[in-house]
Parts: C-alpha cells; sequence; structure tokens
C-alpha cells in the first residue's frame, strides 16, 4: 500500500519517500512520503483558507464530526491495529488498546464542554470569549503515535482551529492512513496531514501561518520547538519527558502493589512518558517488593508484537535501543541486577525487561529518562529524604504515591513538584481530566476543559 499525504482534501505523494523499518526484524517493510518545503506550505495555506469557514461551523456539527471520526477509526481498528504494531513494535493487543483509545478520544472530545463565561462586573456587562487560534501545528512522538496525535486533533478541531498534522519520521505510517480515512469526512484543508524527517518539525515550529505548536517529544526537541516559535510568538502546549518517580510507603501489601508498579513500568516496552522510571521502596519491604518485580520481569515473553501470546515487543528504534543498553551498562557496577540486563533476541531492538536494585541514586538510569524496559528500584527509610530526591529531578510530568493510608499519602502528594500524582495507581489519563508537566516536563495542559484553553484565545467583550 501506498502511503500519502493530506493536503486540502487531496492525497498526494512526494518526490522523496523515508523507508519505515520494522523494529522486531529491523527490515523495512513500507514507504512513507517525505514532504518538501513547497507541499508544506500548501498544507498550511489550505488550512488557513478552510479555518473561517470551520470555525463559524455550529459547535454542534462539529461534535458531529468527531463521533464520526471515530467510527471511522472503529471501521478499519484491525487495519490500523496491525500497522500500528509493525511500525511501532508494540503487542497487537497493545496496539488494538491504543487504537480504541484514539476513537474514544475523539467521543470524549466530542463531549468536552468548552471554556468562556461571563464576568460579574457592577456596571458592566463582561463576556469572556475563547476564541480559535487558526492553523495548529501538531506534532507527536513515535511511542504512541497513534493516540497522542488523534487527541491533539480532536482537540483543535473541536475548538474550531484547522491542522496540519506531523507524525514521528520513524512511526508515520498510522497517522497517515488516519489522514487518508479523515480527509472525506471533514471539509478539505480542516485536516492535512505532512510526513517527513525532523527538520519538517522545525519548519513548522519557524512557519509564519502556524498560529500554534502542540508538540509531544522530549524535552532537548521541546526547546529546540520554543527557539523556533519564539519569532512569531507563537502559542506553545509542550508535552515533554518525564522521570516519573513510585514512592511505596511502609505497610503496603508488596505482592498487590509490585504487579500494579510492574505495569506501569514495563508497558509498551517501557516507552511511556509517564511510566513509572524509579521506585522508591520503604526498607521494611524493599527485599519483597524486589522479588516479587523480578518475577515478574522473568516470566514476561519478549518477541514480534505480532507473534500470539507476546507481552513485550522491541524498542521502537536503534537509536532508543541503544541508548537503553548504555543506560544498563552504565549501571552494571553501581548496582545489583536481579533479572534481565541483556538483549532478548535478535534480529529486532528486543531487551529483556530489568531490574536494578541497590542502586546509587546518581546514576545515569536513575537520574535520565531511560524510556525503556528498565527499572531501578531504591531503599529508603526516611520519606522526607525521599520526597527531596523525587524533586530534584529536573523532569516533573507525574508521580505515584502507593500505601494503605490514603490520608497520609494525599500529604504527601502536596509536596510533589510535578503536573500529576496518582495515589494506589499510575499512568491513568482521561480526556476530561487535564494533564500537564511541570518542570523540564513541559507547559500548558492537554485534555480537559483546561486543555481546550490552550487551542484558543481569550477575547474580553465589555460593554
Ligand atoms: P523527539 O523529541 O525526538 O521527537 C518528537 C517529534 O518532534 C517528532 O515528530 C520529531 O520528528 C519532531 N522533531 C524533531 N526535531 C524537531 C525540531 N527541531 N522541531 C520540531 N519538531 C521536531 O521525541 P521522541 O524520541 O519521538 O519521543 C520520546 C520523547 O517524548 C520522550 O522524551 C517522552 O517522554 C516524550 N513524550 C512525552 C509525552 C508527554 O505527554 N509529556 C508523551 C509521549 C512522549
Amino acid at each position: 500500500m501506498a502511503y500519502k499525504l493530506l493536503i486540502g482534501g487531496q492525497l498526494e505523494t512526494s518526490q522523496n519517500i523515508l523507508p519505515v523499518v520494522d523494529p522486531s526484524t529491523e527490515q523495512i517493510f513500507a514507504d512513507s512520503p517525505i514532504a518538501s518545503r513547497d507541499q508544506l506550505d500548501r498544507a498550511v495555506l489550505a488550512a488557513q483558507q478552510a479555518f473561517s469557514a470551520w470555525k463559524n461551523t455550529p459547535l454542534d456539527e462539529r461534535r458531529a464530526r468527531l463521533v464520526a471520526l471515530a467510527q471511522a477509526v472503529d471501521d478499519r481498528a484491525e487495519e490500523l491495529s496491525v500497522l500500528l504494531t509493525r511500525e511501532q513494535g508494540k503487542p497487537l493487543a497493545e496496539a488494538r488498546g491504543e487504537v480504541a483509545l484514539g476513537s474514544m478520544s475523539l467521543k470524549a472530545h466530542a463531549q468536552l464542554a468548552l471554556p468562556g463565561h461571563r464576568i460579574e462586573s457592577p456596571g458592566s456587562d463582561v463576556e469572556l470569549q475563547y476564541v480559535p487560534l487558526g492553523v495548529v501545528g501538531a506534532i507527536a512522538p513515535w511511542n504512541f503515535p497513534f493516540t497522542l496525535m488523534i487527541s491533539k486533533i480532536a482537540a483543535a478541531l473541536l475548538t474550531g482551529n484547522t491542522v496540519v498534522a506531523k507524525p514521528a519520521p520513524t512511526t508515520p505510517l498510522t497517522t497517515l492512513l488516519f489522514g487518508e480515512i479523515a480527509g472525506p469526512l471533514l471539509p478539505p484543508g480542516t485536516l492535512n496531514v505532512v510526513s517527513g524527517n525532523n527538520d519538517l518539525g522545525q519548519w513548522m515550529t519557524e512557519h509564519p501561518d502556524i498560529r500554534k505548536i502542540s508538540f509531544t517529544g522530549s524535552t532537548p526537541t521541546g526547546r529546540k520547538v520554543m527557539e523556533g516559535a519564539a519569532v512569531w510568538l507563537k502559542r506553545l502546549t509542550l508535552e515533554l519527558g518525564g522521570n516519573d518517580a513510585a514512592i511505596v510507603l511502609p505497610g503496603t501489601s508488596a505482592r498487590e502493589a509490585a504487579r500494579k508498579i510492574f505495569s506501569a513500568a514495563f508497558l509498551n516496552a517501557g516507552q511511556v512518558c509517564i511510566a513509572i522510571k524509579r521506585l522508591y521502596v520503604h526498607a521494611s519491604i524493599y527485599d519483597e517488593v524486589c522479588d516479587e518485580l523480578s518475577i515478574l520481569a522473568r516470566s514476561v515473553v519478549v518477541g514480534p508484537g505480532l507473534e500470539e501470546g507476546v507481552q513485550q515487543g522491541p524498542l521502537q528504534n536503534r537509536a532508543q535501543f541503544e541508548r537503553v543498553l548504555e543506560l544498563i551498562e552504565d549501571a552494571r557496577d553501581k548496582g545489583d541486577i536481579l533479572a534481565g540486563g541483556q538483549i532478548a533476541r535478535s534480529p529486532g531492538f528486543f531487551i529483556q525487561p530489568t531490574i536494578i536494585a541497590n542502586i546509587d541514586p546518581d546514576a545515569r538510569i536513575v537520574v535520565e529518562e531511560q524510556f525503556g524496559p528498565v527499572l531501578p528500584v531504591l531503599r529508603y527509610e526516611d520519606v522526607d529524604d525521599v520526597i527531596s530526591q523525587v524533586n530534584a529531578s529536573a523532569y516533573g510530568l507525574g508521580a505515584s504515591i502507593w500505601g494503605p493510608d490514603t490520608a497520609a499519602a494525599r500529604e504527601l502528594a502536596n509536596e510533589l513538584d510535578v503536573g500529576t500524582v496518582w495515589i494506589n495507581k499510575h499512568l491513568d489519563l482521561r480526556t476530561n481530566i487535564p494533564f500537564a508537566g511541570a518542570k523540564q516536563s513541559g507547559f500548558g495542559a492537554e485534555r480537559g476543559t483546561e486543555g481546550l484553553a490552550e487551542y484558543m484565545q481569550i477575547r474580553v467583550v465589555n460593554s
């Protein structure tokens, strides 16, 4: 199948192509178009021209279009899921879950209330309006290429903006297929999809006619996006990297917590911005938790995502695979590898689920974002000390606290410098609950009415 760009309602090929590699075989299995600068300009122009009609389309009709898009995704769900596994690597069951989440995100966005209200002000009639910005550039990473992009598109379209969407170079296919599915269901130019290399993202951030960039990706790239957007004072939402900590308090059931923590650390081979990436366990249950985690790690079936029974797929690309191996090597003499620590099979970017205990708190695997199937486990005695260690990170995306006393856990939550604190759970994201990063994990929210406000600007009408 030939994957095409969507520009002004038309599917287009390009002069140059980018091979797409299946991370479980390291073989090229498809090509994606590399959009030229002219194609980007035409996509932005089409989105600009579609903006006026789209923002004036009654809200209920925009909601109905999102529901129709969700239905179209459901109708092609299996094809999208298999393609997602091939380009991203995740097990087919997880790919099906991601595609279903994309559809749910469209439906749930269709239900969200838009911001805006009247302000009480004696002698004046003051209306606080939120109006769409214009053309939104949506840039997504490769870990959840489908659902992260769909959420951006849903929020931007609901709020009356038009979109130019750019997937990551290594996972462009499900977004291109979505463009093909969505094109006939929207007025031409309302949604445009362009794929290419990183420079395409850079051109988007610098483009004078894109009014906002909604970016999800790494912190270093987030900085470049901010730099590029500075010239035009473009609006930005930056959802960046994380190094989420989980804190296990004394008295927690080691077995039950270990099971839930394990899935929140190893989902998608650990390639989740809000995966648990460092675990602090009270000394009283440290050994027990480490044992449980190691048993779980050894039981995981690692292999190609399309193979029956596989629970963990490969890392998505070679660069990430090599980076995670490097972090494991660095940790070898700074802690005890209780499980994993090796390449799981070859070819393919497979790494065994790895548990590292008694690790030096300054080791790279603790301080940096590993974004892979490796969990460092740290022992603590004093909870205040752990809070300081958690807050010492440059990142501040999420964190979780595990313990039998929810009130005590909520008290501790108030001390954490992060965007979301979960108690006795992790990874729980919903379309109606805003999600935002603190510190170098980014700024601006996505999801919820607060997230929609980021796709709009304030206009006060005061009479
Ligand atoms: P990345 O930063 O390398 O790439 C993300 C996207 O940015 C890609 O589409 C890429 O082509 C594009 N890009 C690259 N250079 C650019 C530039 N100069 N200007 C504009 N766009 C550019 O990230 P990645 O490696 O694809 O994804 C992994 C990272 O994403 C991790 O750090 C992870 O934590 C983060 N992430 C964050 C969230 C969140 O919601 N906070 C969610 C998922 C992933």
